[in-house]
Parts: C-alpha cells; sequence; structure tokens
C-alpha cells in the first residue's frame, strides 16, 4: 500500500553538492551578474529602475515637478499627436540604455520578456483597446535581425491582456534611414508613407501600437495616421521607454 502523501519526507536538499549547483545556477542579474531577486534583475540594479512618473497623457513625455496633469503638454497642445493616448513604463536611461539595445540588436529575447512584463501594469491601467499591433519592421531589416522587436514585447503583453495581437494591419512598406541622427522635422520626413495599412477584414476601432522606444514619436505617429487612414477611430502608443 502506498505511504500517504503527507508522510513523505522531503528529501534533504542542503548537502554541499546541492548548495554548490543552486550557487552555479542561479539566476543572475542581466545588467552586474550579482543574484537576482524578483523581476530578473538583483535588488540595488531593480532599485535604479526609472519608473516614468507624471507624463502627459499624449505623447508620454516626463513632466516637471509642478507641471501638473493638464490634458496635454504644450507641444502636444500646439501639434496634437495623431494618438489617443501614449503610454510609456520608463524613461529612457540607465539601465533601459543597456537592456533595450541588448534586447533590439542583440537577440536577448529574456530580457524582452522582462520588459514586456514591467509594460503590463500600466498598459493594463489603459482604456482598453481592440487590438495590438506592433510597430512593422521593414522586411529586410526583418531578414537581417531575424526577429521583430516590437512584436517581441506586444506577444506578451497580448497574452498577459488577454488582447487580439494582429501583426497583420500594419506594414512597413518602405526602408528608411536610422532616425537617431535627424532633428524632429527631419525625422517626420523620413518615415512619411513608410507604413500601409493590411490585413483582411474590418479595422478594430481602437488599436494600441506597441514598440520598444519613443524618441519624437514620429515613427508611430506616421504609423498611427496609416491606421487611422484605413478605418480605426483611435490609436495609442504604448511603449517600453521613453526618450525625455
Ligand atoms: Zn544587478
Ligand atoms: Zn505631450
Amino acid at each position: 500500500m502506498p505511504a500517504p502523501v503527507n508522510s513523505i519526507r522531503p528529501r534533504a536538499v542542503d548537502g554541499w553538492p546541492a548548495r554548490l549547483a543552486r550557487s552555479l545556477w542561479r539566476a543572475r542579474c542581466p545588467l552586474c551578474r550579482e543574484p537576482a531577486a524578483g523581476d530578473g534583475l538583483c535588488a540595488p540594479c531593480a532599485r535604479a529602475l526609472p519608473w516614468l512618473g507624471p507624463a502627459c497623457p499624449r505623447c508620454a513625455a516626463p513632466l516637471a515637478p509642478g507641471d501638473g496633469t493638464g490634458p496635454a503638454c504644450g507641444a502636444c497642445l500646439r501639434r496634437p499627436p495623431p494618438f489617443g493616448l501614449a503610454l510609456a513604463a520608463f524613461r529612457y536611461g540607465f539601465p533601459l540604455d543597456r537592456l533595450l539595445p541588448r534586447f533590439k540588436f542583440h537577440r536577448d529575447l529574456a530580457c524582452g520578456r522582462l520588459l514586456a512584463q514591467w509594460m503590463l501594469p500600466a498598459c493594463a491601467q489603459a482604456p482598453r483597446p481592440d487590438a495590438l499591433v506592433p510597430l512593422p519592421l521593414h522586411p529586410a531589416r526583418l531578414r537581417e535581425r531575424g526577429y521583430d522587436q516590437a512584436l517581441e514585447l506586444a506577444r506578451p503583453l497580448a497574452r498577459g491582456l488577454a488582447l487580439p495581437l494582429r501583426a497583420d494591419l500594419l506594414r512597413r512598406v518602405r526602408a528608411t534611414a536610422p532616425q537617431s541622427r535627424l532633428d524632429a522635422p527631419a525625422r517626420r520626413r523620413n518615415v512619411r508613407g513608410a507604413f500601409r495599412a493590411a490585413g483582411t477584414g474590418a479595422m478594430p476601432r481602437h488599436v494600441a501600437l506597441v514598440d520598444d522606444v519613443m524618441t519624437t514619436g514620429a515613427t508611430l505617429a506616421e504609423a498611427a495616421r496609416a491606421l487611422r487612414r484605413a478605418g480605426a477611430d483611435r490609436v495609442d502608443a504604448w511603449v517600453c521607454a521613453r526618450v525625455p
């Protein structure tokens, strides 16, 4: 007759071989290689994460203390963006300036899952869209990189929020020069006409675009305009980090 379940004693696991194995296999903080805790970083690196705090609801630009939370920042009042709302989990700075490039350029997809997990609480509080659309890479860039970082963020967000993931709704039809060395007007010109709505069936009424970093927002704005021209009433932008 088998022993009752509650009489089975756990085996001793604290001998030195087990301790050695645990110390070798323990998850390490991807930033400093110290033992990780909780969120995947060690406690000091996790404390350094620059959560966004008060920000413009239209473009996610961080607000200075005392700016309050009006309907939008001065820049958005002068030139309203095509988003209903833009949200970011973080200000771009240490350690995101190390985690995001590892994810984006060095295929560290575990890092991407961690970033998506950190985005989840802010996204869960935002008005619920009908679908998530990752900001697409141009097919040539996708072939070169082998994965699409926006899709890698959008997939766990869609799963976590039980939302449809619609990577088919938007295509990048024009390869563009990197935005990093351009000023704001040049960035807008650079991405003009870069996206085209695609997919079959009706465009969902309310869509959230997902991307890793928002700088001036020119690329996300161009993508939002393409979705709105194709019939979306509202397009929001969800990003991991906002460059102040
Ligand atoms: Zn660390
Ligand atoms: Zn703004």
